[in-house]
C-alpha cells in the first residue's frame, strides 16, 4: 500500500462506505484521508463536573457521564429525544430534534459517554440540545492524552460514519506504518526548523503532547503558505525569463517638459520614489508589472502620467484603462489639457464613443499619430491596435479579470509595462497572496496640507441638524455628496429610498436658489454625464447618487459627503466613498447616517471609520471582521483560500517565513530544475496548478 491506495483496501471500508466517503468527503485515496484534520482535539484530562457546568459562560464544555435515562416525548414536529445523564456530582438533561431514531438504537442505559456541547437554558434548567457524544470502551477508560475529532456531514452518522469511525481508518493507516515522503527542500526544513511531513502528519492526527499538535500544525500551514508562494514566484520567473521588456533609457523632453511647464505642485516623497521605481523597471530590459497602491487622493494619476511619458519619450504609445465611463472621461478631462499643450495627441475611447469618432481613434493608434489612448474596456476590444503600444496603465485594478489584462498583453509582440493601480488597500498579508507574483509599489503619503476629514456617526432622527449642517456648508460655498446604498437583492426598496431621499432634500433645498444632480444606474450614460458635469461645475450644491461615485471621482469643491444607511456599507467601500471629499484645501467632513439599531458589527465598522482614516488600517479591521475570502479583490483572483490549517489573519508570521523560503529557493533555482528540488517541483506541479487560475499575467 502507498499513498495513492484507493480507501477501499482499508479494513473496514467496503465498496458502498467508499462511495459514501469519496462523494460526502472527497476522501479518495489513502492521503486524502490522512490530510483530513481534526476539526479539534479532546482532553480526555479535561473534564468538566455536572455540577458546575456553568450555561452563562457561553462556552462548550466537556464532560463524562452514564447514561440513567432516555425517551422519545411529544409528538409531530416536536417530537424529541430526551436524555438524562449522571456523574458523581449530579446529572444533567440532553435533547435531541433530529436522527432521533438512529440515536435510541445506539444509546445504552448504564453505558458511559463522554459529551461536548455548549449548555443552554431551557424553562429555568440547564440543558443541551444536540451535544457530541462518544460511547466509552472498557479499554479506553484509561487512555489519557488529546484523541482527534473530525468533523463529518451529519446524514453520514446514519450510515456508521462518525468522527470516531474516521479515527479508527486514521489510526489503521498510521499504524501500516506507510512511507510519507517528504518533498520540501531539506535547505527550507533545517533553515525553518520544521518537522517533517511524516512525523507531522502522524503528530497532527495523535499528538503526544500539545506541544506537539502545535509543531506538527505548524509544519503544516507552513507547507501550504509556501507552496502557493512558490507557485506565484515560479510564474514570476517564468515571466521574466521569457518576455523582454521595452527598454525606455531616456528621460527626454516631454517628461520633462511636463515637469517644469505643467506640473502645479512639488510631488510628494511617496510619489517620486515610486516614479523612481518604475523608472528602474522601465530601463531593465524586463517586463514591469508593477502594482501600485495608495489611498484615494494619494496623487497616484501624477505616477501615471509620469510613466506613460517615459513611454512616449522613447518612441511609444501609452494607454489608461479605467472601469467606468465616469472615470475615463474624468482621467481624460483632467490629463488631456496639459499634455495637449506640450503637443501630445491624447484620445478618449469608451462605450459610447460615435462610430466616426472611433475610425478616427484607430487610424490615429495605427498610424501612430496618437501618443495616448484612455479608455474603458472598449480599448482591450480587438479592433483597437496600436503602432507600438509601450505602457499600460489600469486604474482600480480589482474592477478587471485576469482575461481583460491578458488581452492588453496581446497589443504588442513585445508585451507592455503594467502599470496597475488600486484605491484600495488591503493588508500586507492578503496582497502577499493576491498579488505575490507582481512587485508593488506603496503610495503611504497624502500631498501637503490636508485637513483631516472629520467624520461624525448620527443617527436617523437627526436629519434636522443634518439639513442644517449642509445648509450651513452650502452658505460658505461648498457642495455636498449624498449616497444612498443599493444593492442587487434589494434593489427595488433602495431605489424607493433613494428616490424619498431625493425629495427630501429636494424640499429642504427648493429651486431656483439650490440646484441638485441626480446619478445612479438607472439613470442612462448620456443624463448622467450631464448631471456629473453640473456637479463638477459647481453649478449644482448637492450631488444624490449611488456607489456609481465610488471609485476616483475628484470635485475638490466638495467637502461634505453624508453616507445614508452607513450600516450597510462594507468598511473599504465607506472609505473609499469618505476619499470623495478632503481633497481640497477646506475642512471636509463625513456624516454617516445609521438606524439606531444596529449589529455589533456594523457598529465596530462605524466606529472604526470614526476613529481611523488610515486605509490600510481600516483593510486590517475588515478582514478581521469578515475574514479574507469576503475582501474586494480576492474572489476574482483564483487563489485558493481554503487552506486546510493556515490562516490568513492569524498565521502572518508562519506567512512571512513560506514567503522568504520560497524567495530563496526561486532565486537560487527560478525554475526549480536542480536534482535536489525535483521532489518540491513535482508535488508543485501535482497539487497546485488545477486549484487555481495560473495565468501568466499578474
Ligand atoms: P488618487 O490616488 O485617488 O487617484 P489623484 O491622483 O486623483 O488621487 O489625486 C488627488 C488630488 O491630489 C488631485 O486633485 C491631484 O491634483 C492632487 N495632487 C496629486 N499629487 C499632489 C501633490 N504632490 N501635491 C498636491 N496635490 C497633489
Ligand atoms: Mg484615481
Amino acid at each position: 500500500m502507498n499513498l495513492e491506495t484507493e480507501i477501499q483496501f482499508l479494513k473496514g471500508v467496503g465498496d458502498k462506505k467508499a462511495a459514501i466517503l469519496k462523494k460526502e468527503m472527497e476522501i479518495f485515496q489513502i492521503r486524502d484521508l490522512l490530510y483530513t484534520f481534526p476539526s479539534r482535539y479532546v482532553d480526555r484530562s479535561r473534564l468538566t463536573p455536572i455540577a458546575e457546568i456553568d450555561a452563562d459562560s457561553g462556552f462548550a464544555v466537556q464532560f463524562r457521564g452514564r447514561l440513567k435515562l432516555s425517551e422519545t416525548v411529544g409528538s409531530g414536529p416536536a417530537t424529541r429525544l430526551r436524555a438524562i445523564v449522571a456523574d458523581h456530582s449530579g446529572q444533567i438533561e440532553l435533547v435531541w430534534f433530529k436522527g432521533i431514531k438512529w440515536l435510541s438504537t445506539q444509546l445504552k442505559i448504564g453505558q458511559e459517554y463522554l459529551f461536548f456541547g455548549k449548555p443552554t437554558i431551557f424553562n429555568g434548567r440547564i440543558n443541551f440540545s444536540h451535544p457530541e457524544l462518544e460511547a466509552i470502551q472498557f479499554e479506553e477508560q484509561e487512555q489519557k492524552g488529546i484523541m482527534p475529532q473530525y468533523s463529518v456531514p451529519e446524514k453520514l452518522k446514519s450510515h456508521f460514519i462518525n468522527s470516531k469511525y474516521i479515527q479508527k481508518l486514521i489510526k489503521q493507516v498510521l499504524d501500516l506504518n506507510i512511507p510519507i515522503e517528504e518533498h520540501l527542500p531539506s535547505s527550507v526544513i533545517e533553515s525553518n526548523q520544521l518537522m517533517s511531513l511524516g512525523w507531522a502528519i502522524r503528530n497532527i492526527h495523535f499528538p503526544q503532547s500539545e506541544n506537539d499538535r502545535k509543531r506538527a500544525e505548524h509544519r503544516i500551514k507552513f507547507e501550504e503558505f509556501f507552496y502557493i508562494q512558490l507557485k506565484l514566484l515560479v510564474q514570476k520567473q517564468y515571466r521574466i525569463k521569457t518576455y523582454r521588456g521595452h527598454i525606455f533609457n531616456t528621460i527626454g523632453p516631454n517628461f520633462n517638459r511636463y515637469f517644469n511647464e505643467c506640473l502645479p505642485f512639488e510631488l510628494t516623497g511617496a510619489q517620486k520614489r515610486v516614479i523612481k521605481e518604475i523608472r528602474q523597471d522601465v530601463k531593465s530590459g524586463r517586463q514591469m508589472n508593477r502594482l501600485l497602491q495608495g489611498d484615494v487622493g494619494s496623487g497616484k494619476t501624477m505616477v501615471a502620467i509620469f510613466s506613460m511619458l517615459l513611454a512616449i519619450d522613447n518612441g511609444m504609445q501609452a494607454a489608461i484603462m479605467a472601469p467606468t465611463e465616469i472615470l475615463a472621461q474624468q482621467h481624460y478631462n483632467s490629463i488631456a489639457p496639459d499634455l495637449e499643450q506640450i503637443g501630445l495627441n491624447v484620445f478618449l475611447l469608451t462605450g459610447s464613443s460615435k462610430k466616426s469618432e472611433r475610425d478616427k481613434i484607430h487610424q490615429a493608434l495605427i498610424d501612430g499619430t496618437a501618443h495616448i489612448l484612455i479608455g474603458t474596456h472598449a480599448l482591450i476590444e480587438n479592433n483597437v491596435q496600436f503602432q507600438n503600444l509601450g505602457l499600460v496603465v489600469i486604474d482600480e485594478q480589482h474592477r478587471f479579470g485576469v482575461s481583460q489584462r491578458a488581452k492588453l498583453w496581446a497589443k504588442n509582440t513585445v508585451p507592455p509595462h503594467m502599470l496597475i493601480m488600486t484605491a484600495t488597500p488591503i493588508p500586507r498579508t492578503l496582497s502577499m497572496t493576491l498579488y505575490g507574483d507582481l512587485d508593488v509599489s506603496i503610495i503611504d503619503e497624502l500631498p501637503p496640507g490636508r485637513k483631516a476629514i472629520e467624520t461624525k456617526h448620527v443617527y436617523d432622527n437627526q436629519q434636522s441638524q443634518i439639513f442644517k449642517f449642509m445648509h450651513e456648508q452650502i452658505n460658505l460655498g461648498r457642495q455636498i455628496y449624498v449616497v444612498f446604498p443599493l444593492i442587487k437583492e434589494s434593489e427595488k426598496l433602495d431605489y424607493k429610498a433613494l428616490e424619498e431621499g431625493f425629495w427630501a432634500i429636494h424640499e429642504a433645498f427648493p429651486p431656483p436658489k439650490f440646484s441638485i444632480s441626480i446619478v445612479h444606474g438607472q439613470v442612462k450614460a448620456k443624463d448622467k454625464e450631464i448631471e456629473m458635469q453640473r456637479f463638477i461645475k459647481g453649478q449644482a450644491q448637492i450631488m444624490v447618487a449611488t456607489t456609481v461615485i465610488e471609485v476616483g471621482v475628484n470635485v475638490p469643491n466638495a467637502s461634505v459627503m453624508v453616507i445614508e444607511n452607513a450600516d450597510r456599507f462594507g468598511l473599504s467601500q465607506l472609505h473609499q466613498l469618505r476619499g470623495r471629499v478632503g481633497r481640497g484645501a477646506d475642512q471636509s467632513y463625513c456624516i454617516l447616517k445609521t438606524p439606531f439599531k444596529l449589529s455589533q458589527d456594523s457598529r465596530t465598522r462605524i466606529k472604526a471609520m470614526v476613529d481611523s482614516t488610515d486605509g490600510f488600517k481600516l483593510a486590517e479591521i475588515d478582514m478581521q471582521l469578515r475574514g479574507p475570502g469576503a475582501i474586494e479583490g480576492t474572489q476574482q483572483s483564483g487563489i485558493p483560500f481554503d487552506f486546510k490549517l493556515a490562516n490568513l489573519l492569524t498565521d502572518q508570521v508562519i506567512l512571512q517565513k513560506a514567503r522568504q523560503a520560497a524567495e530563496m529557493l526561486t532565486d537560487e533555482d527560478p525554475q526549480l530544475e536542480l536534482a535536489q528540488n525535483q521532489l518540491t517541483r513535482a508535488y508543485l506541479k501535482k497539487h497546485y496548478t488545477s486549484k487555481v487560475n495560473w495565468s501568466k499575467i499578474g
